[in-house]
């Protein structure tokens, strides 16, 4: 990136208020994805020229030049990034912070127990059903919360099909396997050409059923969704993109037509958030955000509790936090609206949804029970007389 060129170009990529119909000064340029990763920021002194960082940004931006996550963020995100606020909420999820060097207890280097659960090499089996392909290690943009902190943007960059081969021949002998999940890294980060061969390999394999594409290149380089991309995957359907909105400033016009563009070409988007101190543990934030996925077209599908990833306790809630939240959006928000809550549990023991119990009082030999509404009131509920089970078929 040249020296003093990031921000007149960047604040030109994407307006700073969304306002529909508003078309903002853009460059050719600027909307090619390529060129987004190639001039994407990658050093502290990048980072510095582009925006008056904190000491502890600047020494967490001089750390993950040689150590740890690496620093990597697009002009476009970027461009979303408040210059003049260090606790803007795009700006805490992409710029490196001191604290990164820090443990607290629990934190784990894999919390997933993603290497104790690979099956083959790329391949992670953590429930019967679906498995996860990590098919590349680069991303767009390296979220400082990542879960697989501890190998993305270290490794060699998109993985080869030859290597990829023990994991597809893996797959061809467990047709119980029915859902490949394609992360990484970012799959979406790749030349088009190597994740259609990597998903064609995939949909080769008669017993599985639906590939997702993990991925969040919709937030952090929409530009990424072109036509041709989604022409290309279309033969491979049916594919689900899984994708990472975190803050309703991440919802722009750009944003918006890549999760459209995906929708109109038949991929279901679904979106998992991950809960962030100090970014969206809100409840306010999280209605913004979870009201305008669904404007998007996009279904909140999960509110993560964010993974004890080492380096990342300043960024995490505790749980009871995410119960408390979801408690209050529950029947002032749609419900199309309304993600579950969830843990992935500590070691890769599986996912654990988690809410209030509504649940006041159990009569079962009178029938009844007393639950509280969202707006605090008991109401008895009264069990039909016991019918005949539905005959198995
Ligand atoms: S895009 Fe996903 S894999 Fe890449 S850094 Fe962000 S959270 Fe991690």
């Amino acid at each position: 990136m040249k020296a003093g060129s990031l921000l007149p170009m960047a604040a030109s990529v994407v307006p700073r208020e969304d306002a529909p119909g508003r078309a903002p000064d853009r460059t050719h340029e600027a909307h090619d994805w390529q060129w987004q990763l190639r001039h994407a920021v990658s050093s502290a002194d990048e980072l510095a020229r582009a925006l008056p960082l904190t000491p502890g940004e600047l020494a967490g931006a001089r750390r993950a030049e040689h150590q740890g996550l690496p620093l990597r963020i697009t002009p476009y995100y970027l461009s979303l990034v408040d210059r003049d606020d260090p606790n803007c909420p795009v700006r805490r999820q992409c710029v490196p912070d001191a604290r990164e060097d820090d443990t607290v207890p629990g934190d784990l280097v894999d919390p997933l127990g993603e290497e104790a659960h690979e099956v083959a090499p790329h391949l992670v089996q953590r429930y019967p059903d679906r498995v996860l392909l990590l098919a590349t290690d680069r991303c767009a943009v390296y979220c400082r919360f990542c879960t697989r902190s501890r190998m993305v943007g270290n490794g060699d960059g998109a993985v080869s099909l030859d290597a990829l081969a023990p994991a597809l021949a893996w797959l061809r002998s467990n047709p119980e396997v029915r859902d490949v999940i394609v992360s990484g890294g970012d799959p979406l980060a790749m030349a088009t050409d190597r994740l259609v061969r990597v998903v064609a390999a995939v949909r080769a394999v008669e017993t599985v059923e639906t590939i997702r594409l993990a991925t969040r290149v919709p937030v952090t380089l929409p530009m990424r969704i072109t036509p041709e991309l989604v022409q290309a995957l279309r033969p491979y359907h049916p594919i689900w993109v899984m994708t990472h909105f975190n803050h309703p400033k991440e919802i722009t016009n750009e944003a918006r037509a890549a999760c459209e563009r995906l929708a109109d070409a038949g991929f279901p988007v679904m979106n998992q958030t991950v809960l962030l101190a100090g970014i969206n543990d809100d409840e306010a934030v999280l209605a913004a955000l979870f009201r305008g996925l669904v404007r998007s077209r996009v279904r909140p599908y999960y509110l993560l509790q964010a993974d004890p990833v080492r380096g990342t306790g300043h960024l995490r809630t505790p749980l009871e936090r995410g119960v408390e939240l979801m408690a209050r959006l529950q029947g002032r928000v749609s419900g199309i609206a309304l993600p579950k809550f969830i843990c992935d549990t500590p070691g890769g023991r599986g996912k654990v949804p988690l809410q209030a119990d509504p649940v006041v009082a159990r009569r079962p030999l009178e029938g009844t029970t007393t639950l509280r509404t969202f707006r605090g009131e008991f109401v008895e509920y009264v069990d039909p007389p016991r019918a005949p089970s539905c005959p198995r078929s």
